[in-house]
């Protein structure tokens, strides 16, 4: 199979570069995209799809663990005696709240250990995604910990603090309070947070930085700094984006994408952040977010405190004002967000493919677009069903995205050639 696999590269890398072979006459959307969905082997789809749909199956065990967590804290009282313990020692209630958040937080973070280290790294180990030393992976835990001590105390102290004085109409106000957390945090990112796990330095000057700045100029996006982060230190996965906002907004990619892919490539792919930048979509999707996190605090400020009046008194919780009742959100938060997930996927897809429109204009390299799309296979399912894609994929699949990049050629390539690919490497065994 190995020999087949090595005379069918050799012949397509031929054809790939001898001129005219691979002419047609007229540029067939449908047979173009079909070569390249065949750059994948049967045994690298196989591992794609085990990995991308073994995910989607995370998910939901995911959720079940958190929910256990939640249900095992409220049945010891862990909190109901933290709150007592602070009550006692004449402590203010804001203290007692924050005594509980952090307590929560600490002890979540530790029982989910366990899960987090097998799907975070023994899982992506396996599929030869991940770089990382354990003690290096538990360093960046850590540091992971200690921010969502900070700001997931702080924004729990507000959102209680709204909860009891507006026990009705919390959730409006605390709509509100999310959104803000939301746009600081996004604002901070690139600043404060990637700098803890990442290094970022400014894109070395030559071919590929060259044209990043063309591009960004054709669209009146600064481009004095083009970042590019040190993400192999964690992961081998390629990819790209836009953080922050207003001023804290710029484009980086990643140092897998410039290691592993051509020119043309790392241009298509940037062509797609330039999109998110332009179209403004960060400030969309904090928008959205938000709007959407509404509706989760709406149905959770009516289930929760039906679930406190059941079982309330076994929990020794006195209500949804009381701190205690921090397992009781947090569990029915996360039921409500895994629900979400196929709408939170479609709005975010929706961007993605709006950027991906966008990147094809601006690059003009759709044979570098379907290509990057293919590489994307390390992670992410190339040949989902429709029903797949809507409710699992946050990005177009790479068979939407390669049929795309396609009919895009089409449209605006004239005498457009079928480009016979290579076939993509086989997965690390
Ligand atoms: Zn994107």
């Amino acid at each position: 199979m190995l020999l087949a696999r090595l005379i069918a590269f050799a012949v397509l890398g031929l054809l790939a570069t001898a001129p005219g072979l691979a002419h047609a006459a007229t540029f067939d959307v449908d047979h173009a995209t079909q070569l390249w969905l065949a750059t994948l082997s049967a045994p690298a789809k196989a591992r794609s799809d085990a990995y991308f749909e073994g995910g989607e199956w995370l998910a939901l065990w995911g959720t079940l663990f958190s929910l256990a967590i939640c249900w095992f804290l409220l049945r010891v009282r862990l909190l109901a005696k933290v709150r007592d313990a602070m009550h006692r020692r004449g402590w203010r209630p804001w203290l007692g709240l924050l005594a509980c958040a952090l307590v929560f937080i600490a002890v979540d973070t530790l029982l989910s250990l366990p899960w987090s280290f097998y799907t975070g790294y023994l899982r992506e180990r396996q599929y030869g995604l991940m770089n990382q030393s354990v003690a290096a992976w538990l360093g960046d835990q850590a540091i992971g910990l200690v921010l969502g001590a900070v700001t997931g105390s702080l924004l729990l102290l507000v959102i209680y603090a709204v909860i009891r004085k507006y026990p009705k109409h919390w959730w409006l106000i605390g709509t509100g309070v999310v959104g803000i957390a939301i746009s600081f945090l996004v604002l901070i990112t690139p600043v404060f947070i990637v700098p803890l796990f990442n290094t970022q330095s400014e894109l070395p000057d030559g071919p590929v930085r060259a044209r990043v700045v063309a591009m960004a100029k054709a669209y009146n996006v600064p481009s004095e700094h083009i970042y590019l982060v040190d993400a192999s230190r964690q992961s081998d996965r390629i990819s790209a984006n836009v953080s922050g906002i207003g001023p804290t907004i710029r484009i980086s990619l990643n140092d897998n994408l410039l290691k592993k892919t051509s020119e043309a490539e790392t241009a298509a792919v940037m062509g797609h952040e330039l999109g998110h930048y332009v179209l403004g979509h960060v400030w969309r999707t904090v928008i959205v977010l938000t709007l959407l996190m509404g509706l989760l605090l709406w149905l959770a400020s009516r289930i929760a405190p039906a679930l406190i009046r059941h079982s309330g008194q076994r929990w020794d919780v006195r209500g949804l004002s009381d701190p205690a009742s921090l397992p009781v959100l947090a569990g029915v938060l996360s039921v409500l967000s895994l629900l979400a997930t196929p709408l939170t996927n479609t709005l975010i897809r929706v961007d993605e493919s709006e950027a991906d429109a966008f990147g094809l204009d601006a690059a003009r390299e759709p044979d570098g677009f379907a290509s990057s799309a293919m590489k994307l296979s390390a992670y992410r399912k190339i040949t989902p069903g429709p029903l797949e894609e809507m409710l699992f994929f946050d990005h177009p699949s790479g068979q939407t995205r390669v049929r795309m990049a396609m009919q895009w050629k089409k449209d605006h390539v004239p005498g457009a050639t079928e480009v016979v690919p290579p076939p993509l490497p086989d997965p690390k065994p």
